[in-house]
């Protein structure tokens, strides 16, 4: 049985995956309202997977015999200064997951919890690869120095992505 402490947690990052989820979606919206895309469609593939993120730890509350308790979730940001902007605050987003799901293996480790453990070995996984899209994205739009044009290529670019990254 899970302890009231890693239930209490891992509710939490339920409602950290799913305000994830929101604010890439409204990223998403953002990108749309200005004409990328390229961009927005790899904003929604990232909501989705947040979605998936927050699924995955429903259903180990659910399978350890543990009660979900779901939260209300904030708004979303609505507006952007610029899409450096908003990959920056994905990328910073990303940083805090990542501290919060090393938190949790932290406690893990501490009550003696080997499934939490090694359910949160894919996650830890997964917050490297998200960090590293974030951050490459994040490079590129440095690259583009402003110009419309180097803009739109990187759109075309990002329209590409697959939705398991
Ligand atoms: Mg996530």
């Amino acid at each position: 049985m899970l302890s009231q402490a890693l239930q209490d947690i891992i509710n939490d990052q339920i409602a950290m995956e799913m305000h994830a989820s929101l604010t890439y979606l409204s990223m998403a919206a953002y990108f749309e309202a200005n004409n990328l895309e390229g961009c927005a469609h790899w904003m929604r593939l990232q909501s989705s997977e947040e979605q998936a993120h927050a699924m995955k730890f429903f259903e180990f509350l659910n399978d350890r015999g543990a009660r979900v308790r779901l939260q209300a979730i904030g708004s979303p940001p609505v507006e952007f200064e610029s899409p450096l902007t908003v990959f920056e605050k994905a990328l910073e987003h990303e940083q805090k997951v990542t501290a919060k799901i090393n938190q949790i293996y932290t406690l893990a480790l501490k009550e003696n919890d080997y499934p939490t453990q090694v359910m949160l070995h894919w996650f830890i996984e997964e917050q490297v690869e998200e960090e590293k899209s974030a951050s490459q994205i994040i490079e590129l739009l440095k690259m583009t120095g402003g110009q419309p044009a180097v803009l739109l290529m990187l759109d075309r670019q990002l329209a590409a992505r697959g939705s398991d990254h």
